[in-house]
């Protein structure tokens, strides 16, 4: 029986309790041993009284190290001092299996606890940090659900690029090399032709050198195509969408957030209040300010949005970037084709991009030009290019880092606090 239900027990009868678990931790005071123990639902106070307890079964507590696993059995009593105020006093041990010293005791420091992540991952820090992720992917599926999404899976090897070649991760495939993929977009966008909306949930690979707080090399990627829409239907979509799993992971995981240090009040007007939109000219107005160097048809990284969005309480909605910036897949805006008709939403707070969206070039003719003025060799994308020449649709879809939208939820200081094994430039063990 799980942690969680003792409380739930204490509240029927008093009587004799049998529970599972791990040492958190263990201290001695005045001939008893209070031990916490941990489990994936929470923590109960348990003491071994030494001097009335059975020889056999105190000689077991006090063997009983940090980390081990146990069985236990005693009787529920209620203590105020105790975490969720109900305290085990033990009449019976097992060690399962006995830990040697635990080495997660002193040294915290960041480096040292990525070291070890195969352990940290048991502290209650992470254990939180996971269960709000867990449910930032079940509520972006639940959503995909609701709005007759398809999931489906691209392939992981590929030909070609998506995002720029500068993050491209080459691997030997026999005697040829591959791609790992940066987005499953153009896949999706090929299944879209068999099966109307569709989303994917994969990893994207990009070779990030830059060392900020929200690039991984291989990163939880939530994509989504649909067909016959435009920017106008896309953003409300994501609006939607950003709202339904802040929402959802608001209502189900309050205690997780709160331990993690937010406040969900923070959260309110994301779901009650209307996003702003602004076109890319206008934010860029808004970032001169604190960057008077920045030129017209500049891109905005990392420290611009962090400065763009700090004061907001809401996500932004940026539209209309320069053609010059963005990939080629972008739909120039046929008001003015120096303009694409995508959009960014950024997160509130400082946390930045989470989605990168827009409508898709279409028309064989405006994507090839696209290309060549890019410098593309055309020959690797004629499948891509071929969805132009058998009964093309306008189309509109966005990728969505799931790892950066659960990192602004759950307000970590850092992307890799929300994932289990993150890869960096200089991470990959364990
Ligand atoms: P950035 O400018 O921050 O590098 P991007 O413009 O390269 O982002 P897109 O190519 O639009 O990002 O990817 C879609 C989404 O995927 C982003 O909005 C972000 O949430 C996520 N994402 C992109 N790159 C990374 C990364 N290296 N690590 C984690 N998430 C990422
Ligand atoms: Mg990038």
């Amino acid at each position: 029986m799980g942690l969680e239900k003792i409380e739930k027990a204490f509240s029927q009868k008093k009587g004799e309790f049998y529970t599972r678990g791990w040492i958190k931790r263990k201290r001695d005071m005045k001939g008893k041993l209070f031990f916490l123990l941990r489990d994936e639902t929470g923590e109960v106070q348990c003491v071994a009284d030494l001097e009335t307890l059975d020889k056999k079964i105190s000689g077991e507590c006090l063997k009983a190290t940090i980390e081990s696993s146990i069985y236990l059995k005693g009787e529920l009593y209620a203590d105020e001092r105790a975490p969720g105020g109900v305290e085990l006093r033990i009449s019976s041990i097992e060690i399962v299996g006995l830990a040697e010293d635990f080495p997660i005791q002193k040294d915290f420091s960041t480096e040292y606890l990525l070291d070890v992540r195969h352990l940290w991952v048991r502290s209650s820090k992470m254990r939180d940090a996971f269960k709000v992720r867990a449910t930032v992917f079940d509520a972006f599926r639940e959503f995909m659900k609701e709005q007759d999404c398809t999931e489906v899976q691209g392939p992981m090897f590929v030909g070609g690029m998506v995002e720029g070649s500068m993050t491209l991760f080459k691997v030997p495939y026999f005697d040829k090399t591959v791609f790992l993929t940066q987005s499953s977009q153009f896949y999706l966008e090929v299944m879209m032709y068999s099966l109307g909306n569709v989303y994917t949930i994969a990893p994207s690979f990009r070779a990030e050198k830059s060392k900020t707080t929200r690039h991984l090399t291989e990163f939880w990627h939530a994509e989504v195509e649909l067909p016959w829409v435009g920017l106008k239907e896309i953003v409300d979509f994501e609006e939607a969408m950003v709202k339904h799993i802040v929402k959802t992971t608001v209502e189900k995981r309050e205690k997780e957030l709160k331990a993690l240090g937010r406040n969900v009040e923070e959260l309110a007007p994301t779901i009650e209040k209307k996003f702003q939109r602004m076109r890319y000219d206008e934010v860029l107005e808004i970032a001169k300010k604190k960057f008077p160097h920045l030129k017209s048809g500049a891109d905005f990284g990392e420290k611009e949005e962090r400065e763009i969005t700090r004061k907001m309480d809401t996500p932004l909605i940026v539209t209309h970037y320069p053609a010059s910036i963005k990939p080629f897949y972008h739909r120039p805006d046929p008001e003015n084709p120096a303009y694409v008709l995508c959009n960014d939403v950024l997160a509130p707070e400082g946390y930045g991009e989470i989605i990168g969206s827009g409508e898709r070039t279409w028309k064989e003719e405006e994507l090839t030009s696209r290309m060549k003025e890019q410098s593309l060799d055309l020959k690797p994308y004629k499948w891509y290019i071929d969805l132009r020449k058998y009964g093309s649709v306008p189309h509109a879809g966005f990728g969505l880092g799931l790892d950066r939208l659960t990192s602004w939820i759950a307000k970590t200081g850092h992307i890799r606090d929300v994932i289990p094994f993150p890869r960096t430039m200089n991470r990959y063990y364990p």
